[in-house]
């Protein structure tokens, strides 16, 4: 069933006409060619298959290219198509609907928040030489910041360290879950700086560097099983790598900033990702609900399954205004750390509960490789620790409602 985008009244011309040309590239491209798109297996598919995959996803590049889509987080100068903030964040609503769809528009995480970081903190020489190829695609990338021995949640906590000699950076450390590892050519590595004329606090320590695989001393250990698939998230040792210091990005200690800038933004396009995807859902389990005949009936006429529409239309509602409120508030110049940290709570439960009952309805069919569902339950889950888990965002919420009352002003919900 294709995906129903029709203009919104309240936007403007320019992102109706985004969503309008994104819907027309998943619905005519993505959707019907869905089942060959992702061959990428040497295991299970063969040659033929994976070639014709590849010329597929080409195909369908070109024509994102052609209608002015692609890289939307990139201005023109650098490979893409420049778009504001809230024209990318009703895009993305649009192109997940279709799982994966979004490397066929060039944001792939995480050479796309690679990019953004370079974009901000990189010199025009390291954005020559890492952003435009890695926006070409002629590059691949990875952020390598979480440690096995140490709390994700807490990343002033890591213990990489790099120490300045002469003209280079030598760092040492230990990481995991560094995604796309293996097919990356380089990797922004979080280090904290050891220099001794560099800033004391423990914020400040932190220095994001960039490392090309393929120096000595970049010893990837293995790609980590997730969900019981092997993956290209690796565990990494750091023995001695050197690189020069002109590969630092930013200011010596802007690590951590940065690391908060990445995951910020960040985080409303993945819940309009999250949007997009519960939409599919939606689709799915209603599709099924008015063409199953179950006990002498058509699902549609149980009142559970009635109830299952009416519970996922409004979390869909609830989370979809929500991100749409944060990213007015940042595209405002708001402050909305308080919002940020309440979305990236609520729309990944909330896109696990979507998921989980239309799951539900299609039976075995909801867990079978058929559909995208069994995919998008475990990406829902995965989401509710990834970029910050639930309990650390409920902190930062109560904190900043708190320091409010306690300034003796009550929360303003209008504002
Ligand atoms: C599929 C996937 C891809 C990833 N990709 C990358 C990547 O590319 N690069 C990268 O650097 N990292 C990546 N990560 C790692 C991810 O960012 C971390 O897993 C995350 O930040 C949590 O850190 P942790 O796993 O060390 O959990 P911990 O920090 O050990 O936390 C474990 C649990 O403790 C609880 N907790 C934490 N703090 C508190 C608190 N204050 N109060 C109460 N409870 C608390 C939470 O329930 C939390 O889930 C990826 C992870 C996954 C699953």
């Amino acid at each position: 069933m294709p995906m129903n985008v029709q203009p919104i009244s309240t936007l403007s011309d320019r992102i109706n006409q985004i969503r309008h040309l994104t819907a027309e590239i998943v619905n005519r491209e993505i959707l019907p060619n869905e089942n060959e798109l992702w061959r990428y297996s040497k295991d299970r598919h063969s040659e033929s298959e994976r070639s014709r995959a590849r010329e597929l996803r080409h195909e369908i590049q070109a024509k994102v290219k052609q209608a002015g889509l692609w890289a939307p987080h990139l201005p023109e100068e650098y490979g893409g198509c420049g778009l504001g903030f809230l024209e990318h964040a009703y895009m993305n609503e649009v192109l997940a609907y279709s799982m994966g769809a979004a490397t066929l528009f060039g944001v792939q995480a995480p050479n796309s928040g690679n990019a953004r970081i370079l974009l901000k903190y990189g010199s025009e020489e390291q954005r020559q030489k890492w952003l435009v190829p890695l926006t070409e695609g002629k590059l691949e990338s990875g952020f390598s910041m979480t440690e096995p021995d140490n709390a994700g949640s807490d990343p002033r906590s890591i213990k990489t360290t790099a120490r300045r000699e002469g003209g280079e950076w030598v760092i040492n450390g230990h990481k995991w879950f560094t995604s796309n590892g293996k097919r990356a050519d380089f990797l922004v590595v979080m280090c904290r700086t050891e220099d001794p004329a560099g800033p004391a606090d423990r914020n400040g320590k932190m220095t994001q560097i960039i490392v090309p695989t393929d120096t000595p001393g970049v010893n990837i250990i293995r790609g980590i099983e997730v969900w019981g698939r092997s993956t290209d998230h690796v565990e990494i040792i750091y023995e001695d790598v050197r690189v020069p210091v002109e590969n630092q990005l930013g200011q010596t200690g802007s690590g951590h900033r940065a690391a908060q800038d990445r995951l910020g933004a960040g985080r409303v396009y993945h819940c309009m990702n999250s949007v997009g995807q519960m939409w599919r859902a939606f689709d799915l389990m209603v599709e099924r609900a008015t063409s199953r005949e179950v006990h002498g009936g058509l699902l549609e006429t149980k009142q559970f399954i009635q109830g299952f529409i009416a519970d996922s239309y409004i979390d869909i509602q609830s989370a979809r205004l929500m991100t749409i409120h944060t990213a007015e508030r940042m595209d405002g110049g708001l402050d909305a750390r308080t919002d940020i940290s309440a979305l990236k709570i609520f729309v990944p439960e909330a896109y696990s509960r979507v998921v989980d009952r239309a799951i539900q309805v299609w039976g075995a069919a909801g867990v079978s490789g058929d559909l995208p569902l069994a995919g998008m339950y475990q990406g829902a889950r995965t989401l509710r620790l990834a970029d910050g888990p639930d309990e650390v965002h409920k902190i930062l919420i109560a904190k900043n409602v708190l320091r409010q009352y306690h300034a003796g002003e009550s929360w303003d919900f209008g504002n």
